[in-house]
């Protein structure tokens, strides 16, 4: 039987690539803003219908950027239920993480518990749009609109989706999106980020171009983290598939869900029909009493038969060795819970539909 992962990386045909790609030989144009950074700049800003986009080397850059573009003090709310990014952005500009816990169906910042969180330090909330559930919003947007702080989603799992017909770059003052490899939508490595305040775009242009803005004019402190034009063509090629993707997973998650739905125990990842879901990911929480068996045996069942599952997000962010003690996950108990009992079961484009049978077979006798 083939080795399966949790992921695949979407790639055009090769022939695409190359063709889209040739005229950097003609140019010998390889980054710094070239043409295919700025066409698919353009076609992001057009196909997620926001104001402006700055792309980025990664979506680590565009959330670390982001903040610091923010010029912030003090404390940010966000949650522990993410990748290593989210927190690692915030520790990173000298910000401290406060963390919200999390709902338990759409796994996104509990908005029940952010109000008792603000303190007179707390000068944004980084909450994270998790495996394409979308946050709550309006209650965010209210909340931060009543103290008067900086709402800059992750995104990163939500690339392509729309809220209530809106797209789900337009929500706070900004959104980091990823185009890493394993993500619905690549550029091999690649980051945006979406927001209104043309004035924040210039504080990123400044911040991923070492604040140059001429040959001798040198006007901001900034890093290195722009897009090359390999990245670039290579997201310009894929974006031209992303709706075939998309409905690809489609029909993925529905297979899992003909065998996984209603099997006790088990809960599968909420369908909010306010949003347009991008089908990124296929996570499962296993109640051991329910089911009669844990993630982690699931894990190795699935792993004794070469099937690749993966713990995301566990362990939480604020339990990592790095923080060395310094949060309670106590404090977030669903978020804990959560962690310990989810497993995301494979989902690409790709994924023959026989081995989502074989997958849901292995999961369902798992069972002790
Ligand atoms: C992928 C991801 C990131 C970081 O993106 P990179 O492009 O890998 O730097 C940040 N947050 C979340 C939730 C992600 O899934």
């Amino acid at each position: 039987m083939n080795k399966i992962l949790v992921t695949r990386s979407s790639m055009p045909e090769l022939d695409e690539y190359i063709n889209e790609i040739k005229e950097i030989w003609d140019t010998h144009w390889m980054t710094n803003m070239g043409p295919k950074h700025m066409q698919l700049q353009e076609a992001l800003r057009s196909f997620m219908g926001v104001e402006n986009v700055e792309l980025f080397t990664n979506g680590h850059m565009a959330i670390e950027l982001t903040l610091q573009a923010m010029n912030l003090r003090g404390e940010v709310i966000t949650t522990p239920f993410t990748f290593a990014s989210t927190t690692h952005a915030i520790v990173r500009n000298g910000l401290e993480p406060v963390f919200c816990d999390i709902d338990p169906v759409t796994f996104t910042m509990d908005t029940g518990k952010l109000e008792g969180l603000i303190t007179e330090r707390t000068c944004a909330i980084l909450p994270v749009h998790v495996y394409g559930n979308v946050c709550n919003i309006e209650e965010i947007d209210g909340i931060a609109r009543k103290y008067g702080l900086r709402v800059i989603y992750d995104a990163c799992h939500t690339f392509g989706e729309t809220y209530k017909g809106t797209g789900v770059g337009c929500f706070g003052d900004a959104s980091c999106f990823s185009f890493h490899a394993t993500k619905v939508f690549n550029t091999i490595e690649g980051g945006a980020v979406s927001f209104h305040d043309k004035r924040l775009g210039d504080a990123l242009y400044d911040l991923k171009n070492f604040g140059i803005h001429g040959p001798e004019e040198v006007s901001a402190v900034g890093a290195n983290a722009k897009m090359n034009e390999f990245c670039a063509a290579m997201g310009l090629c894929n974006l031209r598939h992303l709706q075939d993707e998309i409905s690809k997973r489609k029909a993925v998650a529905e297979r899992y869900r003909s065998h996984l739905a209603g099997v006790e125990g088990l809960q599968l990842n909420v369908v909010q029909p306010e949003v347009t879901s991008n089908y990124a990911y296929f996570p499962v929480v296993f109640n051991e009493q329910l089911f009669g068996s844990d993630r982690d045996h699931a894990y190795d069942a699935l792993a004794e038969h070469d099937i690749h599952a993966r713990k995301y997000f566990y362990p939480l962010t604020s339990t990592y060795s790095a923080f060395h003690g310094k949060y309670n996950a106590l404090e977030t108990p669903v978020a804990l819970q959560v962690s310990k009992r989810v497993l995301t079961l494979p989902m690409y484009a790709d994924l023959a539909l026989e081995d989502v049978d074989r997958i849901c077979e292995i999961v369902l006798s798992s069972r002790k």
